[in-house]
């Protein structure tokens, strides 16, 4: 819900950020600044840096950042986690200090000027302002490729996502409480904040080049990412098995009239008939028998991530609110 001047919290995921820590804080701060100047936001809007089991100073560094500004704060996972799982933990620390959060990479290639557009959309009223990479210019021509892939497929298999957007995002208290009840333990929070289906807005920007150290997500972690995107979000990979399944079961009318024509026309060497007739008829019922087991696979799959079956919109008269 839009408050007179939100409390905004910007939580940053950081991973061996030594080297862009002090360049993109201070940047994120001067952000803040302006924007409680003009009135957007709360004075006490302040940084949360998640450190997600840093090998090298981060940790340190975040520590000389918070006694230069105590607007900036810590938060210091124990073993490294991952992306996901470390701004999880950041949102669910900042949930209840704000009334709406920013998450933004510690690297500022999510160009952090967008944070006061989207500031704005949220005192206009909108609970999920998604950042939406307008340009990737600077990211090289393979990137931009796979990533496009990467999108194509998933929406292809079923997982909704905004495309091009990552996870620079602003997210409301109510979106961050309605968050909080999805207790799954494969994170992909692209998938789950759009069903969360609150009032959505979207803020475009350039997206830019690291401002110093390295990507932490080359080629590899991306397909992971994605494949785990789709097999947390979806069993159609599942039904497509089993509909293949069908497919062929089918096919195999049409190859069975083929075989037998030539069987009884005489065409057929010895042995080539009851070999193609059972190659396939069994083949179907294999791909069908999986298919079917997937089914269940695919029911305790959705069962046991416990997510809420239903996100309250408004009440009148309860006098309840989120
Ligand atoms: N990150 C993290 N834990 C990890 C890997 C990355 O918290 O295990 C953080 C990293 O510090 C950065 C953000 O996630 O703030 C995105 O990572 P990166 O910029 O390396 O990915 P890219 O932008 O190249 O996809
Ligand atoms: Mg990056």
């Amino acid at each position: 819900m839009a408050v007179e001047k939100p409390l905004i919290a910007v939580v940053v995921p950081c991973y061996n950020e030594e080297e862009v820590l002090p360049i993109s804080i201070p940047k994120i701060l001067d952000i803040l600044d302006r924007m409680a100047v003009k009135g957007l936001v709360a004075r006490e809007s302040f940084v949360l840096c998640c450190d997600d089991g840093s090998k090298d100073a981060t940790w340190k560094v975040i520590n000389g950042l918070h006694s230069a500004d105590p607007r900036v704060k810590g938060l210091s996972l124990a073993h490294n986690r991952g992306h996901q799982n470390v701004l999880m933990a950041g949102l669910m620390t900042v949930r209840d200090l704000c009334d709406a959060a920013i998450s933004i990479d510690a690297d500022l290639q999510d160009d952090p000027e967008a944070m006061v557009e989207m500031v704005e959309k949220f005192n206009d009223g909108a609970e999920i302002v998604y950042g939406v990479r307008g340009d990737r210019s600077t990211d090289t021509r393979f990137k931009r490729l796979t990533a496009r892939g990467f999108y194509s497929f998933q929406n292809a298999m079923g997982l909704e996502t905004v495309y091009d957007h990552a996870d620079y995002r602003l997210m409301s208290r109510r979106a961050l409480e309605l968050l909080s009840r999805y207790g799954e333990r494969n994170l992909f929070l692209r998938g789950i904040v759009p069903q969360l289906g609150l009032t959505t807005a979207k803020v475009y920007y350039k997206r830019d080049a690291r401002a110093a150290g390295e990507s932490k997500y080359p080629f590899m972690k991306m397909l992971n990412f994605s494949i785990d995107g789709i097999t947390s979000f979806t069993s159609k990979p599942i039904r497509l098995i089993f509909m293949t399944g069908l497919v062929f079961l089918l096919l195999d009318l049409l190859v069975g009239a083929w075989v037998l024509t030539a069987y009884f026309t005489g065409q057929a060497i010895t042995g080539w008939s009851s070999l193609m007739l059972s190659v396939w008829f069994l083949g179907s019922l294999v791909l069908i028998a999986i298919g079917i087991v997937g089914e269940y696979i695919g029911k305790i799959f959705t069962e046991v991530k416990g997510r809420p079956l239903y996100a309250v919109k408004e009440e009148v008269g309860i006098g309840k609110t989120l």
